[in-house]
């Protein structure tokens, strides 16, 4: 049995029952048949769907919101936000997916050579609990539209969220089968892995669950893209506007409550800016509203879990007793963690070498340019940096030396649609969104014509 607890009141919400292996058989089935004529749809028929999917989306919102918020504690406010963000996705993907995967024409000394962008079948796709509606979409747009259907397992905690994504793609009129949810725990993962007609899988989530199905995938010879965790910094260099960069910096680490991986976790700051710096942020940090997620002006919510919130107390404690300072915050409430700010951090501490899932951020001061990129690259992670400056010239001729999926200049690292977003190190592989992510899982065909 799968259930919901409320984070914040604890109420137990909702409760589903797993799927049986034979059920979920059943489902796979249903699938792969769906498959067979979804393939043979042209980009029209999908479009038009998507874009129904997006009016679904947007009809619903406060329905989809309110269920975000009361699995996982995000506040109203960002899970109205998150679910117009996946109607964006359903519009961009419908517009712009025939261009996409149109075929390449490649000169050489055939009469025509081309490649193909052809659909894979059934993709599997393992997803977190942070963005309950945004990771699932940016998977769904792109790959329903290549033609693939998908099936989606999604974290064991916001269940009621996946069971409503499934009926999005069902009041949209998208065929039986093309997206289902399936109801189960990660033990049933490999069963839908080695299924034949499932091709290949996509994971958003932590390490351990990101190798385990890529190994499993590996296994049976088949694709995987990860996303996985980070540990982003953001660099504050001498000349960096204060007020937008403090702006920018408390919504990095605080929105979603901190439970995002391409949050700002590492704040580094020029030495010479320490003093000023610190106190706008705090003074900035000490403003957000903390309270009850379902309130219009709540901005810290409650972790999704207790856990969580327990991992990421020990974290602040254990960095605390390695030297650092606690200038704000650092009180536990049952899943309630207050925003936190710590200075004097050093890289060996927790909140420096670890991902910190939650709105705690450690400052860090740096002397140089050198000592800020040595700083930021000094993490297992790789998903983005976001520099701070107002010699921009300079940004981008510092941009190569980071070790990430993505260097966002004066701005936080986000995700758009329009652009690919993923990792290095072990942030994961394979990219999502863009005309990189729509061309993840297709069977890029080579056609050779010779006279
Ligand atoms: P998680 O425990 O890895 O869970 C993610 C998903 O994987 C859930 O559906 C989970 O199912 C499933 N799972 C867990 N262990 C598995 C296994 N051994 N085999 C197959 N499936 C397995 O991660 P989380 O704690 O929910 O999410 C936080 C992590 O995700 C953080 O590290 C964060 O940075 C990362 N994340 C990355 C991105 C990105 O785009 N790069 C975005 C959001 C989050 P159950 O719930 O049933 O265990």
């Amino acid at each position: 049995m799968k259930s919901s607890i409320n984070p914040y009141t604890q109420e137990k919400l909702y409760s589903f029952k797993e799927l049986t292996t034979k059920q979920l058989k059943e489902k796979l089935q249903q699938s792969h048949e769906c498959f067979l004529e979804w393939q043979e749809t042209t980009f029209e028929q999908r479009s038009d769907l998507m874009n129904r999917a997006a009016k679904v989306l947007v009809e619903n919102k406060t329905l989809y919101a309110e269920t975000i918020s009361k699995e996982m504690g995000k506040p109203i406010s960002q899970a109205v936000a998150e679910i117009e963000k996946c109607a964006w996705v359903c519009e961009y993907y419908a517009d712009k997916a025939k261009d996409q995967l149109k075929d390449e024409i490649i000169e050489t000394d055939a009469q025509k050579s081309y490649v193909s962008y052809e659909p894979l079948g059934i993709i599997l796709a393992v997803m977190p609990w942070n963005y309950p509606f945004w990771q699932v979409f940016r998977f769904a747009a792109p790959n329903l539209m290549a033609g693939n259907v998908g099936v989606l397992k999604h974290a064991s905690n916001v269940m009621k969220s996946a069971e409503l994504i499934a009926e999005v793609f069902t009041e949209a009129g998208f065929p039986e089968g093309c997206f289902q949810n399936l109801i189960i725990g990660s033990d049933l993962v490999e069963t839908v892995l080695e299924n034949e007609w499932v091709k290949a899988a996509t994971l958003t989530g932590s390490k351990p669950a990101g190798g385990s199905v890529a190994a499993i995938a590996g296994k049976h010879i088949k694709k995987t893209v990860l996303e996985l965790g980070g540990s982003n910094a953001l660099i504050v260099f001498e000349d960096a506007d204060l007020d937008s960069t403090v702006k920018t910096c408390v919504q990095a680490r605080f929105q979603n409550t901190g439970q995002s991986c391409i949050a700002g976790k590492r704040l580094l700051v020029h030495q010479n800016i320490m003093e000023e710096f610190v106190d706008l942020f705090i003074k900035q940090v000490r403003e957000l509203k903390s309270g009850d997620p379902m309130d219009e002006n709540t901005y810290i919510g409650t972790l999704a879990r207790e856990d969580l919130a327990e991992d990421l107390e020990k974290q602040v404690l254990k960095s605390i007793e390695m030297g650092a300072k606690l200038l704000l915050g650092g009180k536990r409430n049952g899943s309630y963690y207050e925003p936190t700010v710590l200075t004097n951090v050093t890289e060996k501490m927790p909140i420096f070498k670890e991902e910190t899932f939650g709105p705690a951020i450690g400052i860090t001061a740096f002397q140089s340019d050198e000592e800020a990129i040595r700083f930021s690259n000094n993490s297992e992670f790789g998903l983005g940096v976001s520099l701070f400056t107002k010699d921009t010239e300079k940004a981008l001729k510092l941009a190569p030396c980071f070790e990430e999926g993505a260097v966002f200049i004066n701005e936080l690292v986000k995700s758009d649609p329009r652009l690919p977003f993923g990792g290095i190190k072990i942030s994961g592989y394979g990219r999502e969104l863009s005309s990189h992510g729509i061309r993840e899982f297709v069977n890029k065909k080579t056609v050779y014509l010779k006279n």
